[in-house]
């Protein structure tokens, strides 16, 4: 449900009615849009009609949400969600695209460094490597854990990027928030509530990325979840589904963006390499996903893929993203994006990594 207000409702107004709806054992969230101020009230809703907020000073409309993800919903907040990060203008959302990339996983210093020098020369403005792992099997490297961590923070004081990393439990979560700047969620963690309510506790952004077969609503609700409990910064991410092909690791489903685009106004980012599986894709799928809306990527890059601990063949050759990154700046403008020019400290940095 949502109290829009009066657009001359004052603070005490307002706070009044955050107090009733607190006392009635409900959820207040305060929604801030261009056009109005509205207060969303989450929580088990069936007696909240009767307790008079529609008479109280301040209140313009009560809206009732019909969908079941209510913050989540466009129905609760019209404009389109930008993501902002604390002393950085990278944003997520918006006219921007953001482009992410990084390697599976962080495997060393070196590597990382090297891998970093690249994808922020060529354009990325975030940087994405695995410290925790969620591997198939449990004999499978499984991460570097904060030794991990702290590869990836030194990767955002050279070159200005952005640090984005999975948390596959809460434990790993508390650690990743003391060095990244987002906190990712697996499409294997996609339903795991605890986890999702932990994240929207935490100050951090959060990537979610859709479940291995989640419908767009189960993907909305996990999103819910984190936004219940208090976290606005959500931006979702397509990365491909199971489907009865062999010809691709998985099937990305391109039409689930402009569909999130319509039901909510949160981001949504496409992950064409885990969603084809193979290098060679990833451009063609890249390009479609701007072309279709998308807000950004998340893509894999590795300087040595045939040796690289998880996901090699995904995983594309820096000069190929480069590529790719050239290529975008075709397609962006008829969707009336922009690719934003690399971070200056990534112009700026030294090529040598030093040990
Ligand atoms: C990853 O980003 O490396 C990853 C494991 O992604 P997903 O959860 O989409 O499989
Ligand atoms: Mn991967």
């Amino acid at each position: 449900m949502l109290v829009v207000m009066q657009s001359h409702a004052s603070r005490e107004q307002i706070q009044k009615i955050c107090e009733r709806i607190e006392s009635l054992g409900f959820r207040s969230h305060s929604v801030e849009g261009t056009e109005r101020y509205a207060i969303a009230v989450t929580g088990d809703l069936h007696d909240v009609e009767s307790c008079g907020l529609e008479d109280m000073p301040g209140v313009q409309q009560i809206i009732r949400i019909s969908k079941p993800f209510k913050l989540v919903s466009r129905e609760s907040k019209p404009d389109d969600t930008i993501v902002r990060f604390p002393n950085s203008d990278v944003t997520i959302g918006g006219s921007e695209f953001t482009v992410i990339a990084g390697p599976c996983s962080v495997e060393s210093r070196e590597q990382t460094l090297t891998i970093a020098e690249k994808v922020a020369q060529a354009g990325a403005r975030m940087f994405r490597g695995g410290a925790y792992k969620p591997r198939t099997s449990p004999y499978a490297f499984q991460g570097m854990g904060v030794e991990g961590l702290k590869i990836l923070a030194e990767v955002r004081e050279r070159f200005g990027m952005l640090i984005v990393t999975e948390a596959v439990d809460i434990e790993a979560l508390e650690a990743i928030e003391d060095y990244a700047d987002m906190i990712q969620i697996g499409a294997r963690n996609m339903q795991n509530y605890s986890l999702l309510k932990r994240a929207g506790r935490s100050p951090l952004p959060v990537l979610l990325k859709r479940g291995l077969s989640a419908t767009l609503e189960e993907l909305l609700m996990s999103a819910e979840y984190i936004m219940s409990e208090g976290n606005r910064n959500v931006v979702l991410c397509e990365r491909g589904i199971r489907a009865y092909v062999d010809h691709s690791r998985n099937t990305l489903d391109l039409s689930v963006i402009p569909a999130v685009q319509k039901l909510s106004h949160l981001p949504i980012l496409s992950d064409p390499s885990h969603g084809t599986g193979k290098r060679d894709r990833v451009t063609p799928l890249a390009l479609a996903s701007a072309a279709v809306g998308a807000n950004g990527l998340i893509v894999e890059v590795h300087h040595d893929p045939d040796h690289a601990l998880s996901d090699g063949p995904q995983s594309m050759l820096p000069d190929q993203f480069a590529v790719m990154m050239s290529q975008l700046k075709g397609i962006l403008p008829v969707v009336r994006r922009t690719l934003p020019e690399p971070l200056p400290k990534a112009r700026a940095a030294v090529t040598v990594v030093q040990p």
